[in-house]
């Protein structure tokens, strides 16, 4: 996928920019920990769509931030 094409696109829920895992032909968003597929290269940001990516790192890292300190601007 275009990289470009990458730039403009935010999560729809946080508005935070993605990640791109190729691999996966996902799109993460590491704020929600949401994976939003790209069906024939094209992202699907639709949140029905999205894939929790929280039960695979649950053990791993659990943030442990309690308010969000960089909320707002
Ligand atoms: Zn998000």
């Amino acid at each position: 996928m275009d990289n470009r094409l990458l730039e403009i696109l935010a999560c729809p829920i946080c508005k935070n920019s993605l990640r791109h895992d190729r691999q996966a032909l996902e799109l993460i968003c590491e704020h929600d920990h949401l994976a939003f597929p790209i069906r024939d290269g094209i992202p699907v940001m639709l949140l029905a769509e999205a894939r929790s990516t929280e039960s695979e790192r649950s053990e791993a890292q659990v943030p442990s931030r309690g308010a969000d300190e960089q909320a707002g601007a």
